[in-house]
């Protein structure tokens, strides 16, 4: 298996193997880039099948956070844990506080919040053994209502570029996932802005009630959600919904949504660009999560603050889409560019520093 030669490696600044036969813990820790401040992302507990497997997921996981958090602008850099779950019984308290003793050993370079597979009272083990973990149960809480405001105001971006206003009255947008943390706060704005909304989700009683609330059209089965004849698609459940059995059945000028890794593959967002729909990279659109949990490392962190980053982050987004629409790029490489370049910044500025 390779390392430094694997695709994501892309100069990870550190990767840590941490083991505790006691336990049980398998650990990996990878701080990609503390250029911007400590390396900041979650931490997954996952029955990875493989050690390698393992690998490219915490290498892939940590750049993309290195990459939303400087598109995000925020004082942090970018890194992600990966725990093995032990198989049968664990001792899931121990198995934590030795993670937090690994997490300690890096001095605060990298500070873990929770991701898929864990929660905050495992947060709260680990933080007998580390100050450097946030996401705990007093901390900000939950950060869709931050992510919904982010993905709404991104919405408004796009509509500007690819329908030709940013209001979105009488606009039709078909959500999927309505009923979830992100997708309920953010149909509240949509409809608040008078968009016409088609709402899909897996849970049939919530989503009626929904609809009802917003005056909204429920589209009875979630996989035709993609045939609506709308304005803007909102993805706001899965991974990988833009691929090729969905992308011609989209008839949207726009794709912009909550979801994490909308495309299957990055060449999903050439195919994108190719049928004239504008797209809103995932990473940059959904970022308001991580804004919110800037409460509990950054002492300015107040509403205020909060508008200002996530009107920063709409002019990213429009100055990517523009970026695209100018050179005739997918929108997703271009975002990628500029997260490289930021960070490239950011690292000379580091080294500049320290002179
Ligand atoms: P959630 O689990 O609360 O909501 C997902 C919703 O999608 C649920 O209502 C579920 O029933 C529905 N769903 C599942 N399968 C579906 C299908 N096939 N068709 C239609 N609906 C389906 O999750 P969430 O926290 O709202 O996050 C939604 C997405 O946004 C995820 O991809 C997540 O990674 C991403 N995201 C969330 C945040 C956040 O702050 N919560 C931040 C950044 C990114």
């Amino acid at each position: 298996m390779s390392l430094f030669e694997h695709t994501a490696f892309d100069n990870h600044e550190k990767v840590l193997f941490a083991t505790d036969p006691a336990t049980g813990l398998k650990a990996i820790l990878a701080v990609h880039s503390t250029a911007r401040g400590p390396a900041v992302g979650g931490c997954r507990m996952w029955s990875y099948p493989s050690s390698a497997e393992a690998v490219t997921d915490v290498l892939r996981l940590s750049q993309g956070m290195s990459y939303k958090n400087i598109m995000a602008d925020l004082p942090i850099g970018g890194g992600k844990s990966v725990i093995m779950r032990p198989e049968g019984d664990f001792d899931r308290e121990a198995l934590f506080e030795a993670f937090g003793r690994a997490l300690e050993s890096l001095n605060g370079q990298y500070i873990s919040a929770e991701d898929v597979g864990v929660s905050p009272d495992d947060m709260v083990a680990a933080r007998r053994t580390t100050r450097h973990v946030v996401g705990l149960p007093d901390g900000t809480g939950d950060p869709s209502p931050v992510t919904a405001k982010g993905v709404f105001m991104g919405i408004q971006a796009a509509a500007a570029r690819g329908l030709g206003s940013e209001d979105l009255n009488g606009v039709k947008i078909a959500v999927q996932g309505a009923t979830g943390h992100v997708g309920a706060y953010l149909c509240r704005h949509l409809a608040e802005a008078g968009a016409e909304l088609h709402l899909a989700d897996i849970r049939a009683a919530e989503l009626h009630a929904l609809a009802k609330e917003l005056g909204a059209t429920v589209v009875e089965d979630p996989n035709a959600i993609y045939d609506v004849d709308a304005d803007i698609f909102t993805p706001c459940a899965l991974g990988a919904i833009i691929n090729p059995e969905t992308i011609d059945r989209l008839k949207v000028k726009v794709v912009a949504g909550a979801a994490n890794n909308q495309l299957e593959t990055r060449d999903m967002g050439a195919e994108l660009q190719k049928r004239g729909i504008f797209y809103a990279p995932d990473y940059v659109i959904n970022a308001g999560g991580i804004i919110n949990v800037m409460g509990e490392l950054d002492a300015r962190f107040d509403a205020k603050w909060v508008e200002g980053k996530l009107v920063t982050l709409k002019a990213t987004l429009g100055e990517i889409m523009d970026t695209a629409a100018r050179e005739d790029r997918p929108a997703n490489i271009v975002a990628d560019e500029l997260a490289r370049q930021r960070l490239a910044d950011a690292a000379e500025q580091k080294a500049l520093a320290a002179e």
